[in-house]
């Protein structure tokens, strides 16, 4: 199940990489071409014009190349409807268990009447599961790992970088080694990790932090190094009741080992 979802993970990773890099790509060859093109107007020598060929011909490939870059990542499209986060991460207590294993104790406290979050489901519980692998990661002689929701409202503390509104939360907190703010700086980073070669893609929170900006969401991390981590994902608050109705509120479980 981890080695389809680091795959999964990989993908989509790369969908959404791709995507962003894809559009301004093709803007900055458009500009590439249109200056080449000028140039092969005014030049005369034989020898330039051929190396402005060349350009022309290869940002003429690029320009064919990222089409089908966004071709690809336009089949990533995530789908926002009115979601049931309880719902999610209640359906995910098997596949957190074992992907934890025995030593980390897994508390849940899902809020009652949380609010329908605008979400996609399946990236939701991607994104869950890299914040559940990161904490395993992080704790290699166990711990605990909580996992929390709650309603964001106005009065409610958020971080600076959310926009004014409603929003529900998802917070996985670990008591891991923690992280160096240097670290901090560039954890969103895709293909950053400090994991062993063929243990870490580096794509687990630059999924994160994808999924939650492409929902008009916000990632906060609070890490302390030897205490642990808590990311908090913040989903915009839906208008309309999630489809499926779900979830156990306030259902507190621990697996140690
Ligand atoms: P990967 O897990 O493949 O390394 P991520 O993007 O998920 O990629 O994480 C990037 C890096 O951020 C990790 O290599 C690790 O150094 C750090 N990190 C992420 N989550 C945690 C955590 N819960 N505790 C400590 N460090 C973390």
């Amino acid at each position: 199940a981890e080695e389809q979802a680091a795959q999964a993970r990989k993908m989509e990773a790369i969908g959404q990489l791709t995507s962003g890099v894809a559009h301004d790509f093709n803007n900055l060859l458009a500009a590439v071409m249109g200056s080449v093109e000028l140039a092969e107007r005014r030049v005369t020598d034989e020898r330039v014009l051929r190396l402005l060929h060349n350009a022309h011909q290869a940002a003429q490939r690029g320009a064919k190349l990222t089409e089908q870059l966004l071709a690809f990542s336009r089949r990533q499209r995530l789908e926002a409807r009115p979601t049931d986060l309880n719902g999610v991460l209640s359906g995910m207590a098997d596949l957190l268990h074992r992907t934890l294993g025995g030593t980390i104790a897994v508390s849940t406290r899902l809020a009652a009447e949380l609010w329908p979050a605008m979400a996609d489901p399946n990236r939701i519980e991607l994104a869950v599961l890299n914040l559940a692998v990161n904490a395993r990661d992080a704790m290699p002689r166990g711990g605990e790992l909580r996992i929390e929701t709650a309603n964001v409202g106005p009065g409610d503390p958020r971080p600076e970088a959310l926009p004014p509104g409603e929003f529900v939360r998802i917070s996985v907190a670990d008591t891991g080694e923690g992280m160096t703010p240097e670290v901090q700086a560039r954890l969103f980073e895709p293909f950053f990790t400090t994991k062993p070669q063929g243990k870490g893609t580096g794509l687990g929170l630059a999924q994160v932090y994808g999924t939650a900006k492409q929902l008009r969401g916000e990632v906060a991390v609070e890490s302390r190094l030897d205490r642990g981590t808590t990311v908090t994902l913040y989903l915009p608050r839906a208008t309309e009741p999630a489809a499926q109705a779900g979830g156990a509120p306030d259902e507190a479980a621990a697996a140690p080992g």
